[in-house]
């Protein structure tokens, strides 16, 4: 929308909470919506607190920062944050086996014929060099290095690309100060009744502990997990996923480890779930992630505990959760973004994603004009997609696994899985092909990466890649696993590059 359009129908917003979601969608809005036009404010409650967890993100990140106007050097000092150049993968396909699941693409096409082609054929005649030697952005994290992508298609840095690890409690205040300083209005108060409409069945007014109305045209659910507009008042149905991705419960722990010479997550595969490790400027983000049919709170603990890096700095948080989303995020006046439209654990740490994704939708579709009916569908019909896919990618980790023998592990395996990643999966196996689509949040890189590294190998290869005599073959894939190896060793230390922009605290 631009800037500077009156939203007709839209005089007042209410942001119902104030946790990541809630303050990235103030900051959005109020950065893109005159505040003179539309008054914006935003309740939450100190007695109920935020999730606080969200703490490792995508590339797509840097845009929303952008957007909304962020320094990124001031950003990083801000939230205490450090660079992610993607996720390492430790036991997940077989306990001793690990991979990495980069950001940026693996080597270049040529001849026409997409790289892992190349590589796929140089495997079968023998070569065992690993799909992550071509790889900047692998070989740069396992190197402790980091600095920014080349623009230039022709550089090797073009094939970089990085995300970012904060402190989300601080990202969260970073955008509130924006938010305010930008007009966005903001109540302290437990929200105690959603007030309807009983003609239209809308949201009329939220009704606050001290006895205050906050009534509005538009409501944006953000209460998290609970989902008090949508799901509670409005009666949304939730679906559950869980008998696609089984674990339902997290312990949080920090720690007092710093290590900037590892700018990426490390996900570690237990009996039982996965371990998370987030390396930040100030400290280490640690949790597990399990299933509580298979392992008792206990069990998690012991096995949290006896794996972190550093002392602890505060008892484990237990986090309850359901997977799955919402059938709609949008009924009548009121959308849902973030925990309150659904929830994905954070296996490839998409939710923040999800938050940025809804805002971005909600400002195309924005209902200047009235709740439209068309506009609405589309708008669900879009969202539910980016949760659709992001689900089949989790369920791949999980379901392509070897660790036969392991009770949750053999369920992964042996478990329905949905028939849009069957057919996936499937597809590269017989033929080395991706099937994927331009608007997938995860593209061919980051597929390839996963469905290789947990196992799925193709039993062919595009046959326009015998194009190229053997010899030829192992002089390019030769060249260009040089040049990046040269490529991430002259590249700064992550620690030199957060001195150089001012991002170091
Ligand atoms: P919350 O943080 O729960 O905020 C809810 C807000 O609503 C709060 O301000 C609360 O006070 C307010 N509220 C609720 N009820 C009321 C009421 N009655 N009255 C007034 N106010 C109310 N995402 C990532 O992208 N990357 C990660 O690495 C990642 N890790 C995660 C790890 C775990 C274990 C979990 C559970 C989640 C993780 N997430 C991650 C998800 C991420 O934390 C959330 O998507 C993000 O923080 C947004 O949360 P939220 O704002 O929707 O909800």
């Amino acid at each position: 929308m631009p800037h500077d359009t009156a939203p007709s129908h839209i005089r007042s917003i209410v942001i119902a909470g104030g946790g990541t979601a809630g303050w990235m969608v103030a900051a959005a809005l109020s950065r893109t919506i005159a505040p003179h036009r539309c008054r914006i404010t935003l309740v939450e409650s100190e007695t109920i607190g935020t999730i606080g967890v969200g703490e490792a993100t995508i590339p797509p990140i840097q845009t929303f920062n952008q957007v909304i106007g962020l320094d990124e050097a001031a950003f990083l000092q801000a939230t205490k944050g450090t660079f992610k150049l993607g996720i390492e993968f430790a036991g997940w396909r077989a306990r001793r086996h690990s991979y990495f699941h980069p950001f940026g693409r693996q080597g270049n096409d040529f001849g026409g014929t997409q790289f892992h082609q190349h590589w796929l054929r140089a495997q079968a005649l023998g070569d065992d060099t690993p799909l992550g030697a071509f790889s900047l952005n692998e070989q740069a994290a396992y190197a402790g290095k980091m600095r920014q992508p080349d623009g230039d298609p022709r550089s090797v840095y073009s094939t970089f690309s990085y995300a970012y690890h904060f402190d989300a409690t601080l990202y969260g205040q970073h955008l509130r100060t924006l938010a305010e300083e930008r007009g966005v209005e903001r109540r302290e108060g437990l929200i105690e009744e959603v007030v309807l409409d009983g003609e239209s069945g809308r949201i009329a007014s939220l009704r606050l502990d001290d006895g205050g109305m906050l009534d509005g045209d538009l409501f944006i659910d953000c209460t998290g997990l609970r989902s008090l507009l949508l799901g509670e008042a409005l009666g949304v149905p939730f679906e559950d996923w869980t008998h696609f991705l089984p674990c339902n419960r997290a312990l949080a722990v920090p720690t007092d480890c710093v290590d900037l010479m590892r700018p990426y997550t490390r996900s570690t595969a237990h009996e039982a779930g996965w371990q998370w490790r987030i390396p930040l400027q100030h400290r280490m983000g640690n949790g597990m992630v399990y299933s509580a049919e298979h392992w008792s709170d206990d069990q998690a603990h012991a096995a949290l505990m006896a794996n972190l890096d550093g002392q602890p700095l505060a008892d484990p948080r237990l986090i309850r959760f359901t997977t799955g989303r919402r059938v709609q995020s949008w009924a009548k006046n009121c959308v849902a973004i973030g925990l309150s439209a659904g929830f994905l654990e954070p296996l490839e740490s998409t939710s923040i994603h999800l938050v940025q994704i809804a805002v971005a939708k909600l400002l195309n579709w924005f209902p200047d004009m009235g709740f439209d009916p068309m506009t609405m569908a589309e708008f669900n019909r879009q969202i539910a997609n980016e949760y659709d896919r992001i689900r089949d990618f989790l369920v791949l980790h999980y379901h392509a696994n070897e660790r036969e023998g392991e009770p949750f592990w053999d369920q992964c395996r042996t478990g329905a899985i949905p028939d849009s990643l069957a057919e996936k999966i499937a597809m590269f196996r017989r033929s080395g092909r991706l099937l994927s689509r331009e608007t997938d949040l995860f593209q061919d890189a980051s597929w390839l990466a996963v469905l290789l590294g947990q196992g799925v190998m193709p039993q062919a290869h595009d046959p326009l890649t015998e194009s190229l005599r053997p010899l030829e073959l192992d002089q390019m894939l030769r060249g260009m696993r040089d040049l990046i190896g040269r490529a991430a060793q002259a590249m700064p230390s992550q620690a030199d590059h957060l001195a150089r922009i001012g991002g170091r605290i």
